[in-house]
């Protein structure tokens, strides 16, 4: 696996974007990965208090809001392929509830909201199919499920799936308790959780990113900000649990006529590779 690691600049913006890592395209003929900021508002889905801010960022991605699925979230590892036309509201309910979404219909983007819980962006460039994964401390293996789906429903080989860890709590901010340090250790290995005194915290970026070396995936780029830490970003440890900020990811073409960075809406920054 090739791990590239990359940071959201100290730039003014709305939220930013980043292409998926690894021998894509051209720029303008991949989906891309794309999220918001707290400034752009809250990005609750189906909330009519949010509809406006939603469509306004979305416009200015250079997206349809039309065009994009979204999803209620359950904190499940279920991950949802619609075939075409399939409603995919409807699709999670009969399954119980879903916090993943892969598409291979290119006039669609995919989305989920995420304050301290993990965007995970997803392409396979062997079959063309994109999209996104929303995985807190519950979560986490959503990335396997949707690895795994792939493999099966679509014939994916992991080489050829890159991902994208997007900002999440970090190690710094998300205190625990025992009970569940000690249940997240067993599952995702002893690195996933660290000690200071007697306080015990967990570290999603690092679960996904053994499970993403394990699971064989061919290029990873995790984006390395803390949503506690980074006053930009929606955080419910940070903000309270009645007036936190949701961000918006999505996954798709940002606008499939634009031909290079430069035409990127100015309110998208781009994430910074770093050494
Ligand atoms: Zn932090």
């Amino acid at each position: 696996m090739r791990l590239t690691r990359a940071r959201i600049p100290e730039l003014p913006g709305e939220g930013f974007f980043a292409p998926f890592p690894g021998p894509g395209g051209p720029r303008g003929t991949e989906p891309v990965a794309m999220a918001s900021f707290a400034a752009a508002g809250d990005m609750r889905f189906a909330d009519p208090r949010c509809a406006a801010d939603r469509e306004r960022f979305l416009r200015g991605a250079g997206l349809d809001p039309a065009a994009v699925r979204g999803l209620e979230l359950s904190h499940s590892r279920n991950v949802l392929f619609p075939s075409a036309g399939e409603d995919t509201l409807a699709l999670a309910r009969a399954s119980g509830g879903a916090d993943g979404l892969v598409l291979r219909d290119r006039s669609l983007a995919a989305s989920i909201t995420v304050a301290d819980c993990m965007p995970i962006w997803i392409l396979d460039r062997g079959s063309g199919a994109f999209g996104v994964l929303h995985s807190g401390w519950r979560g986490t293996g959503i990335l396997e499920a949707a690895v795994r789906g792939m493999e099966g429903r679509l014939g994916s080989d992991p080489s050829s799936i890159a991902v994208i860890l997007g900002p999440a709590i970090g190690p710094c901010c998300y205190e625990v308790s025992a009970d569940r340090a000690e249940t997240y250790s067993s599952e995702f290995g002893a690195e996933s959780v660290s000690r200071r005194g007697l306080s015990f915290y967990l570290d999603l970026r690092s679960a996904n990113v053994s499970m993403a070396d394990r699971l064989g995936v061919g290029d990873l780029l995790s984006i390395d900000s803390c949503t506690s830490c980074d006053s930009r970003l929606g955080s419910f440890r940070r903000q309270g649990g009645d007036r936190f900020t949701r961000m918006l990811a999505v996954c798709g073409m940002a606008s499939v006529d634009l031909p290079a960075s430069e035409a990127r809406p100015a309110s998208l920054v781009p994430v910074e590779s770093s050494s």
